[in-house]
């Protein structure tokens, strides 16, 4: 599936550091941080791995 890498670019890291997101072979990784995204769909799902787990702490 190619993705569009021109939506990508508008794309930043949603740590405080909001660095830039670049496309790997199964999702996105962030160069601020190194956090890996998945894209599911063709969506990014930019959350924060301490964002999937706030809620069971
Ligand atoms: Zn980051």
């Amino acid at each position: 599936m190619a993705l569009e890498s021109k939506a990508f670019e508008l794309l930043a890291c949603p740590c405080p550091h909001h660095g830039k997101l670049v496309q790997t072979g199964d999702g996105l990784r962030s160069l601020c941080c190194a956090t890996h995204f998945d894209v599911i769909d063709g969506i990014p799902v930019l959350m924060l791995p301490e964002a999937k787990t706030g809620e069971t702490r």
